[in-house]
């Protein structure tokens, strides 16, 4: 159990690192909110790339003074407050800017024999450090403001969870479900090119990876349009796009590691006393019920790992209907029921009642919004149940929706670590690729045989001094680690390791700065933090 203490500034709190109560606090710091965003916690529907700033300059608000003292530390006390403050102030319109962002268009001769002009960008938000990241989205509904939005947190994302890449998102704007294959290649090779020839492709600057729409299949074809032009000669070239295929130099376990990574975010919350408390949750994911919104990617593996922790799916919602069953709905069945021929949707599922429209209202624990932004506003937060929301998507929740879900006491765990898996493990492919071996591939045999002779050495000791036979047989446990780690595993305990740290540190920045459990906001400090201190080190004029 916690104790509770009032610190300071008069707020009630767990003492360690653990907030239970969350409560307003006077703003007591220098840095104010730009007036273009002073409406955004109040709008229904607010521009993305605002809404994105907006949760940004709310860390700002916590970080400033900080960081005019930091800096001026850092220059030896050569600034004077003032330059130090207009120096910060500069900073961080530069950290919140986004760099650069190309707009392409280009010709489609479609099958029909007809021609389409096809549209696409991608934002480099961030180059404080290199390569940038970010995914690679076909949607109807792309534009340039959401691909800046996105770029954004993208920087954000890495930062907090310390994977070393600036902020970077693309985007073409097609529903891929209307092209056939041969017209997706078509699209993803003259598109790769056209972010070639103006360096928005290659290992060392600019690593794409999938996201709505796209897949495996996608950065295959990107990761070979930039090895037979411009990477030629680059022993590194499969490294210019993440998320390929195995066999293309992928990675084992990239296509689940966002629901992967967010299981295991999930963990963290759910299973710390406080929090649950605080949420009126029994600790756990056990015996938890859980709603699903989006069935891509992140949604399918998301349920495996949840049901496999013994939380049940109540319901699931996607684009074109929902389904919906109180007693259970099995990953295996669903999945098989949507990919079936002929299929491709998950309405009709014979397991539960099909709905016509959202699952917003219906009761659980646990809601997983994993599909796309803006879609927990204003207008719908209030029919939402759940207590506990770990957003899969990027920025699904606006900043008004935000603010009435904590003041309702629900814990959201924020995108850029409730989805950091994706980013995590791509991390892990681009370091196998440019160190083109895969991991574990040097020690597996070493390891083998290492365990087996601790195990021979001490059957032989006990042996030798207890003058009788003494057979030692692994645990199962140990017999199943014997082999030695392979690629997977490694990636597995990287990733546990990668989602560990980050939810602690975020969680103890909310204890820390008393944000309550405003974990977005501890998270955008944690990342800001980094940034700042890399921008602070090098790379801004003196
Ligand atoms: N599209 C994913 C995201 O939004 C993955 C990005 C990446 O792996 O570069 O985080």
């Amino acid at each position: 159990m916690s104790s509770l203490t009032r610190n300071k500034s008069g707020l009630i709190c767990a003492i360690g690192n653990q907030i239970i109560k969350q409560i307003k606090q006077p703003c007591r710091f220098k840095h104010q909110m730009p007036e273009r965003l002073k409406h955004i916690p109040n709008e229904e529907n607010p521009k993305f790339s605002q809404m994105v700033q907006y949760f940004f300059h709310r860390a700002c608000e916590i970080c400033e003074d900080k960081f005019v003292e930091d800096l001026m530390k850092v220059r030896g006390n050569m600034l004077t407050k003032e330059e130090a403050q207009i120096k910060v102030d500069a900073m961080l319109r530069q950290i919140e800017a986004c760099e650069s962002m190309v707009e392409v268009s280009f010709p489609l001769k479609r099958d029909n024999g007809k021609y389409e002009i096809i549209q696409g960008w991608r934002a480099q938000h961030s180059t404080h450090k290199l390569p940038v990241k970010g995914g690679l989205r076909y949607s109807e509904g792309v534009n340039a403001d959401e691909i800046r939005a996105l770029s954004a947190i993208m920087t954000f994302k890495c930062a907090v969870c310390d994977v070393p890449y600036g902020g970077a998102k693309s985007g073409i704007k097609i529903d891929p479900l209307k092209y056939s294959v041969r017209e997706l290649e078509a699209i993803t090779r003259k598109f790769s090119l056209e972010l070639i020839k103006r360096g928005y492709l290659s290992p060392a600057q600019d690593v794409p990876a999938p996201d709505m729409g796209t897949s495996g299949r996608e950065m295959a074809w990107i990761s070979d349009t930039y090895a037979k032009t411009l990477g030629y000669q680059d022993l590194t070239a499969a490294g210019c796009v993440t998320g390929k295929p195995i066999n293309q130099g992928g990675i084992h376990g990239r296509d689940a590691a966002t629901g992967r990574g967010l299981f295991h975010a999930t963990e963290h919350f759910i299973n710390n006393e406080c929090y649950m408390e605080f949420a009126g949750l029994k600790p756990g994911l056990k015996g938890k019920t859980y709603i699903l919104q989006g069935y891509g990617n992140v949604g399918t593996h998301t349920h495996r790992y949840y049901k496999r922790a013994g939380a049940t799916c109540v319901g699931v919602m996607e684009i074109d209907g929902s389904v919906y069953n109180e007693k259970g709905i099995e990953p295996h069945e669903l999945d098989a029921y949507r990919l079936g021929p002929g299929k491709g949707s998950i309405k009709g599922f014979p397991g539960a009642q099909t709905i016509d429209g959202d699952l917003f209202d219906k009761p659980c624990d646990i809601l997983v919004p994993g599909a796309k932004e803006k879609v927990i506003t204003k207008d719908n937060v209030d029919k939402i149940k759940a207590k506990l929301i770990v957003e899969g998507a990027n920025g699904p929740i606006t900043p008004a929706a935000d603010r009435k879900l904590r003041e309702r006491k629900v814990i959201i765990v924020p995108d850029i670590l409730g989805n950091s898996g994706g980013v995590t493990v791509s991390y892990f492919e681009w370091l196998k690729n440019i160190n083109h071996v895969s991991f574990g591939r040097l020690t597996f045999k070493y390891e083998k045989d290492a365990n087996y002779h601790l195990l021979n050495s001490v059957q032989k000791s006990l042996e030798e001094a207890l003058c009788k036979e003494i057979p030692i047989k692994p645990t199962p446990e140990f017999y199943k680690r014997i082999a030695g780690a392979s690629e997977k595993d490694i990636v597995h305990s990287g990733l546990a390791y990668s989602v560990e740290r980050t939810a602690k540190g975020i969680q103890s920045t909310a204890a820390d700065m008393d944000l309550g459990t405003d974990f977005r906001l501890a998270a955008y400090v944690m990342a800001l933090m980094r940034i700042f201190d890399t921008c602070a080190t090098a790379g801004f004029p003196y």
